[in-house]
């Protein structure tokens, strides 16, 4: 006999009349000890629940499992009694019940009480002829017809958009939902030229805190609010950093360019350049520059970090 068995073997009947809360334990305990014994490749997927007066209860989240024990259960209820030697009428039969530790409540998102449900619409005789219209121009008739399919399909959903309250997009004929201003393929375009506008910012005033930026790229950009952050406009600045560079030759502290460079770097006005950070910004920048000399020359140095305290400290203000 197993451990298990010679104790399931020594459990005294009798310990119900001392103390049945005990007993019950002690047999929960004993079952859970033989539930791989019993259910085999399933019994990782079942969760006992109670056991009350000769009826097992359990749970299981797996369907194909329930399914599975519920047709072999006879066979379960005998497999159990065999082991637990307390008798034929141990368990007399298996009921599935609710999980004691359910699994957490997921939010199912309810289907898509979308925000704008489909709207049937019909074409008007006057639709129809100009989609009509325009497939007039293809000769052959079974391709015109479906290009007409296509066309009166396409009216159709466009009507059916502007039921819905969809409208043209600020710089386009295409339509966008009510919640946007601007159609997919704009906004891809916007966003390029809201980059290159915040070049062109810092270009023109390499000084300029971030949150002014910020201020003024919203005011230009109000189809893209969501686009004018801190993280955007540092990310065009490192761009325009690294274009300056490759015009400032090694060892000039002197040229525009340079002097440009290090207004940029350091976010400094003209008037607060002194040769000492000049030369100090260029020197920490040497890697980056034109016309570097070999590498055994200069110790590496890395590009300012996009988060450095001096970015964080304008953002701030
Ligand atoms: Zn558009």
């Amino acid at each position: 006999m197993s451990e298990p068995e010679i104790i399931a073997s020594i459990i005294p009947k009798s310990l119900g009349e001392i103390d049945a809360t005990l007993r019950k334990k002690i047999l929960r305990q004993e079952l859970l000890s033989r539930w791989e014994n019993i259910f085999g490749a399933v019994a990782t997927e079942l969760e006992f629940v109670k056991l009350d007066g000769g009826v097992l209860v359990i749970a299981s989240q797996n369907s194909a499992v329930r399914d599975f024990v519920k047709y072999g259960a006879q066979k379960f209820v005998q497999k159990i009694n065999e082991q637990m030697n307390q008798g034929a009428d141990f368990v007399t039969r298996i009921e599935f019940g609710r999980s004691l530790n359910p699994p957490p409540v997921v939010i199912e998102k309810a289907p898509a009480p979308a925000k704008n449900p489909p709207v049937e619409v019909e074409l008007t005789a006057e639709e129809i002829a100009a989609c009509k219209k325009k497939a007039a121009v293809i000769s052959d008739e079974e391709q015109r017809q479906i290009v007409l399919k296509t066309l009166l399909s396409y009216a159709k959903a466009e009507k059916s958009r502007l039921a819905r309250g969809w409208h043209k997009c600020k710089f386009c004929e295409l339509l966008c939902p009510p919640s946007e201003t601007v159609c997919d393929i704009c906004k891809v375009k916007e966003r390029a030229k809201l980059r290159k506008r915040i070049r062109r910012i810092f270009y023109d005033a390499p000084w300029m805190p971030f949150h002014e930026v910020q201020e003024k790229i919203s005011a230009e950009f109000p189809h893209l609010q969501a686009e004018c952050t801190l993280d955007a406009i540092e990310s065009a600045r490192m761009d325009l950093i690294a274009q300056s560079a490759a015009r400032v030759s090694y060892g000039d502290t002197t040229s525009d360019a340079a002097k440009f460079l290090v207004m940029l770097i350091r976010q400094l006005p003209r008037e607060k350049l002194t040769p000492q950070i000049i030369n100090r910004t260029l020197k920490e920048f040497h890697f980056n520059l034109a016309d570097r000399p070999p590498f055994d020359e200069y110790e590496f140095k890395k590009m300012p970090h996009r988060s450095s305290r001096k970015i964080k400290k304008s953002a701030a203000q």
